[in-house]
């Protein structure tokens, strides 16, 4: 397409730059500039009006020369954990097998973080590490879900400004449903502050359709 409009030198600048680091916001080019975002508006308006430029909502202005792939890419790349984490679920180690079974519906999850007296992350059950409890011939009421836990250091966990897709590759290399988000205490143990599930992936893959590509 021949872009018809002549450019002034601070479009041109601008042009440039959202090439150079683009995706990149508004505030940011103008920061670069040493200018204000008002001050921009109206060279942002006229570069995405004819053509030169685009914007995406949380993404910024990029260059339309760029491939989809390339965008896909590049939106993955501003999608982190703190964006859609949910709310764990944590019971203490000391319940019994039979309180995290009830837990499990009663809260409507698949995963409990198990923690210790001082809220520190020790272990994971899942639904299968409950089933499998359950078929054995022991008193589930009596019997403490330390014993079946999946348990530190073998938990796979992730901090809130990791990036959800690098989450989701782990929920897929190492075959789970749940992944803790965790924050590293001064005593190095680790306090659950959220969950990432393949629903909260779901959702996020939803939301980038949503984004229009
Ligand atoms: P299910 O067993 O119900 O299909 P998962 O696939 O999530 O659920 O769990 C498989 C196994 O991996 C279970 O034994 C569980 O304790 C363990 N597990 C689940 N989540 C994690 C995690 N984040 N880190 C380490 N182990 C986990």
């Amino acid at each position: 397409m021949v872009k018809k409009i002549e450019l002034n030198k601070r479009q041109e600048t601008i042009l440039q730059i959202v090439k150079d680091n683009g995706p990149i916001t508004g505030e940011h080019i103008a920061e670069k500039l040493n200018l204000t975002r008002a001050t921009l508006r109206p060279d942002l308006a006229i570069l995405t009006m004819a053509g030169y430029l685009d914007a995406r909502p949380r993404v910024g202005y990029f260059y339309t020369g760029k491939s989809s792939a390339q965008l896909l890419t590049e939106s993955l790349k501003n999608i982190f954990v703190k964006d859609y984490q949910s709310m764990p679920v944590v019971v203490n180690e000391n319940i019994s097998v039979y309180d995290a079974i009830v837990t499990v519906f009663l809260e409507d999850v698949g995963t409990l973080f198990v923690v210790d007296e001082n809220l520190l992350l020790v272990g994971v059950l899942s639904r299968k590490d409950l089933l499998r409890a359950s078929i054995g011939k022991q008193e589930l009421s009596s019997l403490p879900v330390n014993i079946i836990m999946t348990r530190m250091p073998n938990i796979t966990m992730c901090k809130k400004d990791d990036l959800l897709i690098d989450v989701a590759k782990k929920l897929i290399e190492k075959q789970i449903d749940s992944i803790p988000v965790v924050k590293e205490t001064t005593t190095n143990g680790y306090e659950v502050i959220g969950r990432i599930t393949k629903t909260n992936i779901t959702k996020a893959f939803v939301a980038l359709a949503d984004e229009d590509l």
